[in-house]
């Protein structure tokens, strides 16, 4: 299994909301995907959440860290601004939590054939979706794949 890592962000303050990665085999759940972690991580640091950190610094919330709540009340939307980066092209679970979180955009390194953001399916064009965000393909695609062993 590939070792996917994936880190939310505010742009509004320029800061790291959260950062994950792929816990599948470590833990033994299926849908503990890095962008599935980091969307759970978001809902943390605003009060909810349903994985409980596992001791790890890739597995923890910013507000965890600092101990502050980075979002607003205002916001209607688990990730309502933000942007997310990760290593490989997200797949259809992810791209559609991204969808129900309201991601604004995706950045990804490196295809993957079962991806969802461009190479298997095109979910982010879907026009009966009542949200869309941007996606960037190819952000320090080389770096990725050394990470990735691709
Ligand atoms: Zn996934």
């Amino acid at each position: 299994m590939r070792a996917v890592g994936a880190v939310i962000v505010d742009p509004a303050c320029d800061a790291v909301v959260a950062a994950a990665h792929d816990l599948r085999c470590q833990s033994g759940h299926f849908l503990k995907h890095a962008v599935m972690l980091c969307v759970d991580l978001v809902a943390r640091s605003q009060g909810g959440g349903i994985w409980k950190p596992q001791g790890s610094m890739e597995y923890l919330a910013i507000s965890d860290v600092t101990g502050e709540n980075t979002k607003t009340d205002s916001q209607p939307y688990l990730c309502t601004g933000y942007d997310l980066y990760v290593t490989q092209e997200p797949c259809i679970m992810c791209a559609m939590a991204l969808v129900h979180s309201r991601i604004r955009c995706v950045f990804y390194g490196t295809s993957s054939p079962d991806g969802a953001l461009g190479s298997h399916y095109k979910l982010h064009l879907q026009k009966n979706l009542n949200h869309h965000y941007e996606v960037f393909r190819g952000i320090l695609s080389k770096d990725c794949e050394a990470l990735l062993g691709t």
